[in-house]
């Protein structure tokens, strides 16, 4: 099954690093779970930071502690099943999984937050300095 990004899903996503496309682009490919990117999942502002610091939505505030969101370094993601957006824990590590051997296949490191030991933040992946 090849899946295919939405139009919100691709605006979500405008902005970020190549690599990053690169990767999503070959995980649609891979994946056995649809997926879509939500709002501010991909370059976020520092005033979008900061609110979903505010929110409860990140640790980091934007401005003392920067997100690799701002630099377009990172990417969210959920799953989509049954028509529906799931943040179960299953169907994102299967998402994830798939993201994760696209950069193996492309070459590139990738980190996914589902892996953090203080706060697992497992619809978040990031690329590795
Ligand atoms: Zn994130």
């Amino acid at each position: 099954m090849i899946w295919k990004l939405s139009k919100n899903s691709l605006k979500n996503r405008t902005g970020i690093d190549h690599k990053l496309i690169e990767i999503n682009e070959l995980a649609l490919t891979i994946s056995p779970i649809d997926f879509g990117i939500p709002k501010y999942g991909g370059l976020r502002t520092d005033k979008e930071q900061y609110k979903l610091f505010i929110d409860g939505g990140s640790k980091c505030d934007g401005y003392n502690k920067k997100s690799y969101h701002q630099t377009g370094k990172a990417l969210d993601f959920y799953a989509y099943v049954n028509g529906h957006a799931s943040w179960e824990e299953h169907h994102l590590t299967t998402v994830a999984a798939a993201h994760l051997q696209a950069a193996s296949i492309l070459g590139y490191k990738l980190e996914w937050g589902g892996f953090w030991k203080n706060f697992r933040d497992f619809p978040h992946l990031q690329l590795k300095d």
